[in-house]
């Protein structure tokens, strides 16, 4: 176990774009290498990516491992997993956060196989035990009902995929410098039977939860499924996105993808709208992060109303129109 040592953080690079999460989990790892007295390391996999080295060192990372070539352009399982379980074996960290994004799931589980350790998918936070220096790595389990507190004793690294949105972003400290590591790509080894074809963009989406500045949400106070026409507007009209509550995602009201909450999304806006949205415990575990929190509801005695930077008390099929008014 001694050999293990570094924290390491997965850079995602999507579509040549840094993800967010690289500056969260740089946030996240950097209390935990120093609360262990190692370094924090980022790892960079993907084509044309070194370029991105910098932009980690000045969030925090104190050494980049990068794997730059052209096999890695498109993201395939298995190759990325084999390179990035070879990298492991190599350099040994003691503890590996990823994303817990769609990519990061996907190749943390991988990685976690060839590598022959453990990993706690999905977690909300990471602290290191004191007395032992195990990562104990904390996720909502059955349903968001119990919070879990998972360790892997027996094996390293040991792996956690964060959710993202879970950590601020980590600050930036401009000029700051580190180490590069690059790790050659070996194409005989890091194989795999399944090949990329294309990428194919879904269509008509509008804009993510996770890249809204402004949300504005919707819960069972809308009364029909149709009310979210109304709150679309707001969202468009202030350049943000439509989110909701659980309970009209359970009446089929909306997609899942935009529910918000313990069993939804973790999202950080600057501005969070909730209309017609009681504000219980499990909705606001995934919105308590947005900078200014504005409530609309009939009840001045709902939670959220307490909650709230601002609430306004009224129904929301007179308070949106007015505030579309007022806005123009
Ligand atoms: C394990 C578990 C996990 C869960 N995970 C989530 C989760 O991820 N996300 C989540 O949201 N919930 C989650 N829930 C459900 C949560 O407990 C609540 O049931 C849910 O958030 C309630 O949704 P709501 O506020 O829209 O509805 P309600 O609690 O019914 O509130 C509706 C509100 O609308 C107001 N209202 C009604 N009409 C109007 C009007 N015309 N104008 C203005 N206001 C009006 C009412 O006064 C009321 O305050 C979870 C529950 C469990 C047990």
């Amino acid at each position: 176990m001694k050999d293990w040592k570094n924290v390491w953080i997965l850079a995602e690079v999507n579509h040549g774009r840094l993800s967010p999460t690289a500056y969260e989990l740089l946030n996240a790892g950097r209390k935990l290498a120093d609360d262990l007295g190692e370094k924090l390391c980022a790892v960079l996999l993907g084509s044309g990516v070194k370029t991105w080295a910098q932009d980690l060192f000045e969030h925090g990372a104190d050494v980049v491992y990068v794997c730059d070539a052209a096999p890695l352009a498109q993201y395939v399982d298995d190759v990325y997993a084999k390179t990035l379980a070879a990298m492991i074996a190599q350099y040994k960290p003691n503890k590996f956060l990823l994303p817990a994004t769609n990519l990061g799931r996907s190749l943390s589980a991988k990685t976690a196989i060839f590598a022959g350790t453990g990993l706690t998918a999905d977690a909300t936070e990471v602290v290191i035990h004191k007395e032992d220096g195990q990562l104990h790595a904390t996720r909502p389990t059955f349903g968001g009902n119990l919070m879990a507190t998972i360790t892997c004793a027996r094996t390293r690294p040991e792996m956690c995929s964060l959710r993202p949105m879970a950590y601020a972003k980590a600050a930036r400290v401009s000029g700051r410098t580190g180490e590069v590591v690059e790790f050659p790509f070996d194409a005989a080894k890091y194989t795999s039977l399944a090949q990329f074809i294309r990428f194919i963009k879904s269509q008509g989406e509008g804009l993510d939860l996770s890249e809204a500045e402004v949300i504005v949400a919707g819960g069972r106070g809308l009364g029909k499924p149709e009310g979210f026409a109304l709150l679309e507007k707001l969202a468009q009209r202030l350049g943000g996105a439509v989110g909701a509550s659980r309970a009209p995602v359970d009446s089929g009201w909306i997609e899942y993808r935009r529910q918000i909450g313990l069993t939804g999304r973790t999202v950080k806006p600057k501005l969070y709208i909730a209309c017609g949205i009681s504000g219980q415990i499990q909705h606001m575990a995934g919105c308590s992060g947005a900078d200014v929190l504005v409530a609309i509801n009939k009840d001045p005695q709902a939670p959220i109303m307490k909650m709230a930077h601002y609430a306004l008390e009224g129904d929301l099929y007179e308070v949106i129109p007015a505030m579309l008014e007022q806005l123009g």
